[in-house]
């Protein structure tokens, strides 16, 4: 009898790698590809080559005839006969040469990549710094914690939290992770509803220190994505720093011990105090569920379910449901479910624009991941170009120009030309259903709220068992919904796809600094505010991981903005240990001119306008969730702490004096 698993020979794998190796060239994107051949080439003439064509805005012609070129090459680097090394695409550039010359290949990416920052920025978030082969750290890092000021709780262990824990962890600082949830991850562990994944892609959502080349598709689903976390937290060793089913309820500050005291409520039940040197939280900003109160909610009868408390093993198949919100969520969950249930009925207060990605549903072939193992430098310039293309290649769309005169429906050109694009491809894929295409279109501009990647929404729109209410809700009656025009819409479940309570900040616990002050009543309920999102006065060694204005309300990926974080806060642990200080405060002048200029900035970004709904502004209209920098912009700003925006204090015990100001 034959064997149902014959072993593949030897030719067998040779035909198959280079069958891989020319659907991978085939397949392979050309500019991430090319630079990938100039860095391990060097290769100046394909250089000058690939500058003209962005000087020339990428005459076709000239790019069919580089792209034989850049392919060839490629292909002979990946015959050399050299391992795909770690270090062939790790070396950090030497001299300022080196540094030119990758500058010089940012700058490909596009002209304003050119700027200041970008090549350093690009070498650490694009993954090149990770390939470096474990380079060794500064001798203060791996010195042990010695003096017993440190270590630090870190409250949560979702992708911030780990973030924190690997960055502790290298940096040789003490922690522990407490973390309320039964498993880490956060988010990713929360979210079980149909659908739910990232709309960042996955190359960028990522940390840049484990970059995957295993990602399955382009856009990964949650269950990829929380294993993607947990095997980060065993890679880095920290599995055994973090606390599950641990709440952290309160923090007080003891100014007499220069430390923070934290009531944590243990697997057990049982409430025990912990004392920290410092606390990181990492709570997240998306994690409290917003749940709007319709009246008769107690007659409806049938199961209403927010989508991230998805109950286990909800059927929904051949039922009526009524999806109540029509943003992140409800653009994953509603195509998901639509081809089980008998019907949808989609309530929708404002629509959001809709942005086509040829990706978002594909999956990344083994000839892709094979070229992105093989090929040294390709899988990191693949990451740069989506850094620069979902990352401040979107920012010039959100500032508006006084001297822009349109209709309301665009701030700039440059969101202009967003807009004529989503609008032509909302037109093209309701072009038979005017009907639809009138409650479809956004009436404010582009990223007023968050831009939606169209998860086949407009095709889900026009099934036949799909209806779009656009009446506000009224109550909810037995067995239905009934909106403000008097029509009653059957529905035998309500999902509700409404969001989070973003602006209630930290507000999963009680944290009080000195003096006893509430950090509630200090950010005035909905009002949080702090120095670059991390540090607040008042609340000495505590630091925010997504805190306020951190979210990245245009795009990006908030592991980016993470990674700058956790970079600047053990900066700020690190120059405690140096120096022997016991606390570091942010100073109030600091704290108050920062957030002024975050403020004047948002007032001229197009979230902040008024008649546009959105998650980003408190009661008072302020915006409170996201950052108004660009991504290089933060990550300069992080860099390095300057000491001169603390006050900070010598331990009592060495000094036997009360605080004292240096
Ligand atoms: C459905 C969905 C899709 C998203 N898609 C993207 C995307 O595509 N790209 C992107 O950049 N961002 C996306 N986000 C934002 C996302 O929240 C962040 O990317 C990221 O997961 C935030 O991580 P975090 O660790 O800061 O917060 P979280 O993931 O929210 O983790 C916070 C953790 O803190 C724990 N915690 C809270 N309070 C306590 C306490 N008192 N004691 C102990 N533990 C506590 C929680 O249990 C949780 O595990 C998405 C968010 C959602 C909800």
């Amino acid at each position: 009898m034959a064997d149902p698993n014959p072993r593949p020979s030897a030719e067998t794998f040779a035909s198959d790698t280079a069958a891989l190796q020319a659907a991978a060239l085939a397949q392979a994107e050309f500019l991430p590809l090319a630079l990938a051949v100039v860095q391990a080439t060097r290769d100046d003439g394909l250089l000058l080559r690939l500058q003209a064509l962005r000087a020339a805005g990428r005459d076709q012609g000239m790019l069919m005839a580089l792209r034989e070129e850049v392919e060839a090459k490629a292909a002979q680097l990946l015959a050399a006969p050299v391992e795909p090394s770690v270090d062939a695409a790790g070396q950090h550039p030497a001299s300022a040469t080196d540094e030119a010359f990758f500058a010089a290949l940012v700058q490909l990416l596009h002209e304003r990549a050119g700027e200041r920052h970008y090549g350093a920025m690009m070498w650490e978030q694009a993954g090149f710094a990770a390939r470096s082969a474990s380079r060794p750290m500064a001798a203060r890092d791996s010195q042990a914690d010695r003096d017993g000021l440190l270590p630090v709780a870190v409250i949560g262990a979702g992708m911030s939290g780990i973030c924190a824990a690997i960055g502790l962890k290298k940096a040789g600082i003490g922690f522990e992770v407490f973390e309320r949830g039964a498993a880490v991850s956060g988010t990713w562990a929360e979210n079980t509803y149909p659908g739910c994944g990232v709309d960042t892609p996955s190359l960028f959502y990522a940390y840049s220190f484990e970059p995957s080349e295993r990602w399955s598709q382009h856009f990964a689903k949650r269950d990829e994505i929380a294993a993607y976390f947990e095997h980060c937290v065993d890679k880095y060793g920290v599995r055994d720093r973090i606390r599950l089913r641990c709440e952290v309820l309160q923090c007080v500050y003891d100014e007499a011990g220069q430390r923070w005291r934290l009531t944590v409520r243990y697997a057990d039940g049982q409430e025990r105090q912990v004392h920290a040197r410092a606390v990181i939280t990492a709570v997240g900003q998306l994690n409290i569920p917003s749940i709007p109160r319709f009246s008769g909610a107690d007659e409806f009868g049938g199961p209403i379910v927010h989508t991230a408390q998805w109950p286990r093993g909800l059927d929904l198949r051949g039922k009526r449901v009524g999806l109540i919100g029509t943003g992140a969520s409800g653009m994953q969950v509603g195509p998901a479910v639509v081809d089980s249930v008998a019907h949808l009925t989609v309530f929708q207060r404002e629509p959001h624009w809709v942005l086509p990605n040829a990706q978002y549903h594909e999956k990344i072939g083994a000839p892709q991941q094979w070229l992105m193992r093989h090929l040294p430098h390709y899988a990191q310039w693949l990451r740069a170009q989506l850094i620069w293309s979902y990352g401040d290649a979107v920012y010039t769309a959100l500032k508006v120009d006084p001297t822009w005169v349109s209709d309301g429906g665009s701030i700039n050109a440059t969101s202009e030309k967003f807009r004529q694009f989503m609008l032509r491809h909302l037109n093209s894929e309701l072009a038979d259903r005017p009907d639809l295409r009138a409650k479809a279109e956004p009436d404010y501009p582009p990223y007023g709220k968050r831009v939606l990647l169209d998860n086949h929404w407009y095709r889900m729109l026009k099934r036949p068992h799909v209806e779009l209410v656009v009446e506000a809700i009224e109550t909810l009656v037995p067995g239905g919904v009934r909106t403000v025009d008097g029509q009653v819409h059957a529905a035998d479940v309500l999902v509700l796809a409404t969001g989070f309570q973003a602006t209630r900040m930290l507000s999963s616990v009680d944290i009080r600094g000195r003096n006893g002050v509430a950090l509630r009543e200090a950010w005035e309920g909905d009002n949080p505010r702090a120095y670059l999102g991390i540090t607040a006065p008042r609340f000495p060694n505590l630091f925010m991981l997504y805190g306020p204005n951190t979210n990245l309300g245009y795009g990006g990926s908030a592991i980016f903005n993470a990674e700058c974080q956790v970079h600047y806060i053990v900066r700020c642990l690190q120059a405690m240990r140096e120096r022997d200080w016991a606390t570091m405060e942010c100073r109030q002048d600091i704290h108050d001119q920062y957030n002024d200029t975050v403020d004047a900035m948002h007032a001229g970004m197009v979230w902040a306008r008024q008649d546009v709904e959105n998650w980003y502004r408190n009661s008072a209209g302020r915006v409170t969730t996201n950052t108004p920098w660009r991504l290089v912009d933060y990550w300069a700003m992080t860099r390095e702490p300057d000491l001169a925006h603390f006050v900070v204090e010598r331990p009592h015990a060495l000094h036997g004096q009360p605080a004292e100001a240096a």
